[in-house]
């Protein structure tokens, strides 16, 4: 604010003067003259006393648009006031200031420069300020000297090393800037679906379009074959980040033209604040890291790195731990939901739901606890253990002689994504436990289909063919679910409890019930409707000939030995009350 206001003053007084006249050399111009790299002569405020020919030439100003006013570097509105201060201080401590800084050129592109200032002893006190080349022709003198070692050969930005070194320069200087790291999504689909010449011509566009955006090439890098980072000088503040954000995605989002297609593309931008989110350079970069981790980790766009962000990590990163130790010390359990056969008046499936109850926490769900552990890599071992404690809680309900019943055990994406295709992984655990596989349903989600990978089908068959049956889990809620019934051969499908919950009220819900259940029975597969709460809704699936029912108005997942009462309790009601079909007894 202070460092605005000196500037208006200033450009207040330079108007006031009316100066129509040109300058008559001066005493001062003199001794810029003779520097053979442009030199400029100012006061403590910054304001111009005379610039030399090659500082006109830098800059794209004239030495009567230069004198008089504050230097260009400070009407780039690229610093604060603070920028003076630092240089002051730094000129007092050491004789001198060094560092390079980001200004505008008269045409309004960016323009990087290498200064030193020092105190120039003449009449009056003032700094004396030699400026450099423009970083664009230190970065091409480099290139030539050594190699083409700091610009990326394919789209003529920064490559990774001279990016990090740029970025180190910047936060040596102590002025704020604002980082922005973006990671395209899926870019090597655009090689394989198309070719590796697409890819490059993609990535040169995407350049282009950075480039026009930020204005300078020297403050964009890519630093990965389909990541890219841009430096923003001056930004000090979260809200402008996103801004930059913004419009970063648009040219993002924008179609390309690559020849006679039009491709799009998608990604991830995290953004951090310097000096705000980091001591260094490295952990400036790491801080964005985990702000583009987070982003892609909700499927967000864009983030912004907070401290908050580091504690709820820190606090993941617990919950990961304490979530190893639980699974390896057999803590996690199952509990299991009663299936009912509408038909035979009788529970006939149980699903089986994992529990954590963690000694300081309480009871997590395992909406929380399944993707974790599938972040951590340990939805494996987790999935592996569940298998072998369903087949041992199945062999005691078979001794007790509740022989009918089938187990449905969930299996989320990954689990099924890395099951080796013959599924003797699973099949394995079942038969190890003296168990026939037709015993279990594995219930998949239609997620699982979304990259149409060929060995979901043998993986699918394998199973079904040792005798498991396959279930599509909370049907209706993913995309193209119907085309995934014509696509993959299944057993079962669960219909998302999102279906009934209007139901009877919903006419709308009512026909779309109606029209679910008549596909699925018309396709030969057995249906279950999951999250019935409610008396009216079961009258309505009940009426539509639908077989299987579950949820909470018959029972909430039970823990093994309210289990046992459970079906005790069922089974003798079932037994006295044998011609009772179609109508089950309710939860106690
Ligand atoms: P899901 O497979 O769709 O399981 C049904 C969820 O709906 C269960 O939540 C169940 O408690 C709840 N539910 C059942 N009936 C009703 C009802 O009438 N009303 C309402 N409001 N909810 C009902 P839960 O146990 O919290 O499980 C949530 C999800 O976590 C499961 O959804 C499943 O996708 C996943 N999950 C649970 N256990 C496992 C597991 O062992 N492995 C894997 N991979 N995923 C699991
Ligand atoms: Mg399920
Ligand atoms: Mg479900």
């Amino acid at each position: 604010m202070r460092l605005q206001q000196q500037v208006m003053r200033v450009i207040g007084r330079w108007r006031g003067a009316g100066r129509t006249r040109p300058r008559q050399a001066t005493d001062l111009d003199a001794v810029v003259a003779h520097y053979a790299i442009g030199a400029v002569l100012c006061t403590d405020q910054g304001v111009i006393r005379a610039a030399n020919h090659h500082f006109e030439t830098l800059t794209g100003f004239s030495r009567d648009e230069l004198v008089d006013l504050p230097a260009p570097v400070l009407r780039s509105g690229l610093y604060n006031s603070s920028l003076l201060d630092g240089v002051l201080s730094g000129v007092a401590q050491h004789g001198f200031w060094q560092g390079r800084l980001y200004s505008r050129h008269k045409s309004g592109r960016l323009l990087a420069e290498h200064l030193t200032i020092c105190r120039y002893q003449g009449d009056e006190p003032l700094l004396l300020s030699l400026v450099g080349v423009s970083h664009q022709e230190a970065v091409s003198a480099a290139v030539e000297q050594q190699g083409v070692r700091m610009l990326d050969p394919l789209t003529g930005l920064l490559d990774r090393p001279g990016f990090y070194a740029e970025l180190e320069q910047c936060c040596s200087h102590g002025m704020p800037f604002g980082l922005l790291s973006l990671d395209l999504k899926n870019f090597c689909q655009i090689n394989t679906q198309f070719d590796h010449h697409t890819g490059d011509v993609l990535l040169q566009q995407l350049a282009d379009r950075l480039r026009l955006l930020v204005g300078s090439r020297e403050l964009i890098g890519r630093v990965g074959g389909d990541g890219f980072a841009l430096l923003l000088p001056g930004l000090s503040d979260e809200l402008q980040l996103e801004e930059w954000a913004q419009q970063v995605l648009r040219e993002l989002h924008r179609a390309f033209d690559v020849g006679p297609r039009k491709l799009r593309l998608s990604g991830t931008l995290a953004g951090a604040l310097w000096p705000r989110d980091g001591e260094d350079h490295h952990q400036l970069l790491r801080h964005a890291d985990v702000a583009l981790f987070e982003a892609r980790r909700q499927l967000r766009d864009y983030f912004c790195f907070s401290s908050q962000m580091l504690e709820r990590i820190a606090h993941r990163e617990r919950m990961q731990k304490e979530l190893m130790a639980a699974i390896s010390g057999d803590a996690i359990e199952l509990a299991y939901q009663p299936i009912w056969d509408n038909r035979l008046g009788r529970v006939a499936k149980l699903e089986a739901l994992a529990r954590w109850t963690h000694p300081e926490w309480g009871v997590i769900s395992p909406v929380e606890f399944i993707p974790l552990a599938e972040q951590s890599g340990l939805i494996q071992a987790l999935g592996e253990k569940l298998l072998a404690r369903a087949c041992q809680d199945l062999k005691r309900l078979q001794a007790a002689g509740y022989d009918w019943l089938q187990i449905s055990i969930n299996r989320s994406t990954l689990e099924f994504n890395t099951l080796n295709p013959d599924g003797c992984d699973w099949l394995d655990v079942i038969h190890d436990h003296g168990l026939s596989p037709s015993a279990f349903i594995f219930e998949i989600t239609e997620s699982i289909f979304m990259d149409g990978h060929e060995d979901h089908l043998q993986r699918i068959r394998a199973l079904r063919a040792a005798g498991s049956m396959i279930a599509i889990d909370d049907f209706g809620t993913g995309f193209s679910a119907l085309n995934y019934l014509r696509l993959y051969p299944m057993d079962l499908v669960k219909i998302d409890r999102s279906f009934v919950q209007q139901i009877p009220g919903n006419i709308q819900d009512r026909l779309l019930l109606k029209g679910l259940i008549d596909i699925v029975h018309n396709l030969g597969m057995q249906l279950v409707v999951e999250g019935i709460e409610r008396e009216e809704q079961q009258a309505f699936i009940c009426s539509q000939d639908c077989a299987y029912t579950q949820g909470y108005l018959f029972s909430k997942p039970l823990a093994w030995p309210d289990l046992m009462s459970y079906l005790q309790h069922h089974l003798a009601a079932t037994q006295r009350d044998a011609a009772r079909v179609g109508s089950p007894i309710l939860a106690i």
